[in-house]
């Protein structure tokens, strides 16, 4: 059986990642599983545990952490997040295609990490600097410091393009979507 894909979405905070994340992933043909992070951020009004996020606390975090347990992690706006590894390899194993939804950082580790002809990694950016801060300001879900801070850190991050495949523009979210799933179908038909 031909190992699953590993995909990488990753981009600047606000640029609508989860929002192409959601539009490709009801693409069933492409049999995308979502790879669930854990996280010490506090849980948002919508979101559910085991389904956005693991939810989890300082300690637990850094339990896995000594345990070796992520393939990557990350410090973002004053809370870490990663990814869980032996999922990750399992659902490939499986024949899957495994999608993470990342910040650069995280994304930077696995793309140095794993050199695998069976990884694509898409960069999505935002049209403008002020499209990303009117997303993030939309989503009202933080505080103005924090917005700044997510700000200052998207336009940093917005530059660091240079190790990925693709980078994909979020002008649309279905255009962008549709974009990501011809590329992974392209990548996934090669030996
Ligand atoms: P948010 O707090 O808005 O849900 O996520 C903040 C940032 O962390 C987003 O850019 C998101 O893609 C990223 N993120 C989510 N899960 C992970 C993960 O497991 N590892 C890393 N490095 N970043 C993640």
């Amino acid at each position: 059986m031909k190992k699953g894909l590993l995909i990488i979405l990753s981009g600047p905070s606000g640029v609508g990642k989860g929002c192409v994340r959601q539009e490709i992933m009801k693409n069933d043909k492409l049999e995308l599983v979502y790879s669930i992070s854990m996280t010490t951020r506090e849980k948002r009004e919508k979101e559910v545990d085991g389904r956005d996020y693991y939810f989890v606390s300082d300690e637990e975090f850094q339990r896995n952490i000594d345990n070796g347990n992520f393939l990557e992690w990350a410090n973002f706006v004053g809370h870490r997040y990663g990814t869980p590894k032996d999922k990750v390899e399992q659902l490939r194993n499986q024949g899957k295609n495994v999608f993470l939804e990342i910040e650069i950082n995280g994304a930077n580790q696995v793309m140095s990490k794993i050199h695998d002809d069976r990884m694509i990694s898409f960069f999505l950016m935002p049209p403008s600097f002020q499209a990303l801060e009117n997303r993030i300001r939309k989503r009202k879900t933080e505080s103005e410091e924090i917005i700044q801070e997510r700000l200052q850190k998207g336009l940093k991050e917005m530059t660091m393009t240079e190790n990925y495949d693709y980078i994909v523009i979020n002008d649309k979210v279905q255009r962008a979507a549709q974009e990501i799933i011809d590329l992974i179908k392209a990548k996934n038909k090669k030996r």
